[in-house]
């Protein structure tokens, strides 16, 4: 299983996608990518392999957009099958998450979600984490990174998750607990994959969260780390790849 994303100014398809054959060693079941083209955000996600998910997205979306992640799961809540693959959206269809990991206390958030209104449409533990950062938003008027914090604190289990709002396209809000998460930091761009093999292409300066830290990636600005139990801030150490 492994994660991919992208924020920058070069279409972001050709990289998710590449990025996930770079992960497809970590075995998977399904793989899906989520593009957002500063208009609309699209998703293709499909059981089977990388291939199968390039076939298939390129018939069926655009493949533009400057923001884009990707997924290869090794289902662990619901079976393998194009529903519970990821990306999930939030009952909105404003906020999209990959996730690799398990959520283990997801069915009693799943319960109140429910009889606070939200539907599911999958068996995944994921989608009740996307719902539940949603219900913060809602509830508490946060910003992203605040609102995966608080939703993650919530949370019993283990995680690397990366998380994107069209309300707020000019971010992606990463977290990890168990599973890992390296960080690209390009110029003007930044890269997220579960090891850096996805992006050592583009630049080869990487940041390698620790398990419980969580960072908002933006645009043109600095990567911000935080602890997410106690919210205090981390200095980012850029670690310089070998090429
Ligand atoms: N627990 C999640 C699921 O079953 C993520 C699995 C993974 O690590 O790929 O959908």
């Amino acid at each position: 299983c492994g994660i991919v994303g992208y924020i920058g100014h070069r279409e972001a398809y050709p990289v998710v996608l590449k990025g996930l054959q770079r992960l497809e060693y970590r075995g998977y079941d399904s793989a899906g990518i989520a593009l957002y083209d500063g208009a609309e955000l699209k998703m293709c996600k499909t059981k089977g392999k990388v291939a199968d998910l390039k076939t298939k997205l390129e018939a069926e979306i655009s493949t533009k957009g400057t923001v884009g992640i990707g997924h290869t799961r090794w289902a662990t809540h619901g079976e393998p099958n194009d529903v519970n693959s990821h990306p999930h959206y939030s009952n909105s269809g404003d906020i999209v998450i990959i996730h690799n990991g398990i959520i283990e206390n997801y069915d009693s958030l799943k319960k109140e979600l429910k009889t606070r209104g939200y539907e599911f449409k999958s068996d995944t533990d994921t989608e009740v984490l996307v719902n539940l950062i949603e219900d913060v938003i809602s509830k508490e008027d946060v910003k992203l990174g605040k609102a995966v914090q608080i939703a993650l604190n919530q949370t019993i289990g283990a995680y690397a998750i990366a998380v994107f709002n069209k309300q707020k396209p000019d971010e992606l809000v990463v977290a990890r607990l168990g599973s890992p998460l390296a960080i690209g930091v390009g110029e003007d761009e930044f890269f997220i994959a579960s090891d850096a093999s996805p992006f050592i292409e583009f630049t080869n300066n990487a940041i390698y969260l620790e398990d419980g830290e969580m960072a908002v990636v933006r645009r043109g600005k600095e990567v911000k780390i935080r602890k997410i139990k106690d919210d205090s801030l981390v200095d980012p150490y850029i670690q310089e790849l070998q090429m």
